[in-house]
């Protein structure tokens, strides 16, 4: 065996232009179309869980891809007291952890069909998520070789839903890389491809003391990991309310200093001023807003239209919206797969209705019956301000400015206290020197879509109420996850 080097490259994915990608992806995921898949903790000693409860396909309610056995109280214990840091040299985590890449990239068929009947994810969405996973790992397996100082212990990494591989493995990687113990607790929307990612990485060489699985609630598991004091660190990316509630826990019950790394909310806006090419500005605003269905914290929510070109754009935006096709995630033509569950879905429909209601609504696609689909909708809105909070889903606010108020507007977004992502399409240098100097926020992309950051080259990340950093996917990350790494200021 050579040594194992650490230049590391992003993974190639999928290209689904080209007929033979495509019919390699068609071939591997149709093999899983129909078949059942098990999410149990997955803990160095005797399980006895609870359930077994039904996962469920949001796009369609009669197709049930697996059972869930969450970890009992026991499990949890027992996890715990079995937790053992991989003391294994720098070099044979980073070899192990490019290993599980390399399997994960090998189980395309399996990670495809859950992403689309576990998670709702369409079929380039998937491709995207395997790459930021496969990615992730090589990206901290390069990096654990150049780390000087020692793991913190043991870790609680709780994961989400809208990336459920690829927000899952960056943490479990990070932290292992670190050679911490892991104790994985994935969202409850989401399990059954956490556990298979838990197998790939066992498989891998990852010892079964330093990554253990407990499926569960966030009251149940989450909470008992976020208040024992044998956790020496916590790694979250979900809600801005649940990063608050786990720092409160921490505070109370964890080793003081024991790090919180979280990644939560945004209120994400983009600028498009008179200077902007109107074409390049509709598609980025359509993939920005509605690609994923909108569950991406990085999503676009609101969009201020200079007046002078706010009607004409705002026509184009319409009807790029018909070209969308909403349906079957499983299905190759379709953009907009559903929203995770009934509870999104009625959330974001009665944030909808509120605007119908009172006239505020320009345009909404008509949704599939069955399975939770929500149309992609246009809310017309006076700023930022208007929004109280992130509607996690295909729903775009639209604002307009004046040449005049630019100024306004970029304090009105820092005033929001969030600052996760920020678009802005305009031809003039200067201006977009000065709006990018001003802002308060992680990933400012120009004159582009402000979705999708690249492991490596675009590391991710926000500022205030949208998290503690640092980014990840970049150099500040790793080091987080061991002893010597100063705090950063509270946000
Ligand atoms: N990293 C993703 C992106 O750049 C967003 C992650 C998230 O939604 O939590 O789109």
């Amino acid at each position: 065996d050579a040594l194992f080097a650490p230049e590391r490259r992003n993974s190639r994915g999928f290209d689904l232009t080209d007929a033979g990608d495509l019919a390699r992806v068609e071939a591997a995921r149709a093999a899983h179309h129909t078949a059942t898949f098990t999410a149990a903790p997955l803990i160095a000693g005797p399980s006895a869980p609870q359930g077994p409860d039904a996962a469920r396909n949001p796009a369609a309610p009669d197709d049930l891809p697996g059972q869930v056995l969450p970890a009992s109280a026991a499990d949890i214990e027992t996890a715990l007291a079995a937790a053992r840091p991989w003391d294994a040299p720098d070099e044979i985590r980073a070899r192990i952890l490019s290993r599980a890449a390399d399997l994960y990239e090998q189980e395309f068929g399996q990670i495809f069909a859950l992403l689309a009947r576990e998670a709702g994810k369409t079929v380039p969405d998937a491709v995207g998520e395997l790459r930021e996973a496969v990615d992730f790992l090589r990206y901290y397996a390069a990096g654990a070789a150049s780390l000087a100082q020692p793991a913190r212990g043991v870790f609680a990494c709780i994961s989400p839903w809208n990336f459920p591989l690829a927000i899952f493995t960056g943490q479990v990687a990070a932290a292992l890389a670190a050679g911490n113990a892991v104790l994985a607790k994935p969202a409850e929307q989401s399990p059954l491809i956490a556990a298979l990612a838990v197998r790939l990485l066992h498989q891998a060489g990852v010892p079964a003391s330093a990554l253990q699985f407990l499926p569960g609630a966030g009251a149940t598991v989450g909470a008992a990991l976020t208040s024992d004091p044998r956790v020496d660190g916590v790694c979250f990316t979900g809600s801005t309310e649940t990063a608050q509630t786990i720092r409160r826990a921490m505070a109370a019950h964890l080793a003081p200093g024991a790090p919180l790394i979280a990644e939560t909310g945004g209120l994400n806006v983009m600028i498009v001023d008179s200077t902007a090419l109107p074409e390049q500005a509709v598609r980025d605003i359509i993939a920005s807003a509605f690609q994923s269905a909108g569950q991406r914290c990085s999503a676009l929510r609101c969009l201020y239209l200079q007046e002078d070109i706010a009607a004409p754009v705002l026509e184009m935006l319409k009807g790029a919206m018909d070209e969308l096709s909403l349906g079957d995630p499983w299905e190759l033509a379709t953009d907009i797969g559903p929203v995770i569950d009934q509870a999104a879905h009625q959330e974001i429909t009665a944030h909808v209705e509120t605007a119908r209601r009172e006239g505020r609504l320009l345009k909404q696609l008509t949704a599939p019956a069955a399975g939770t689909f929500i149309g992609p909708a246009l809310i017309r809105v006076s700023g930022i301000e208007a929004l109280e909070r992130e509607v996690f889903g295909p729903v775009l606010h639209v604002a307009t400015f004046a040449a005049a108020e630019l100024d306004q507007v970029i304090e009105r977004v820092n005033a929001t206290g969030y600052g996760l992502t920020f678009g802005l399409h305009s031809r003039i240098d200067d201006r977009v020197q000065q709006v990018v100097n001003r802002l308060h926020v992680g990933n400012i992309y120009v004159n582009r879509n402000q979705i999708g950051a690249i492991v490596g080259s675009q590391p991710f990340g926000g500022e205030g109420l949208s998290g503690t950093g640092p980014k990840a996917g970049g150099p500040a990350y790793l080091p987080r996850f061991t002893r010597a790494a100063p705090a950063p200021a509270d946000p």
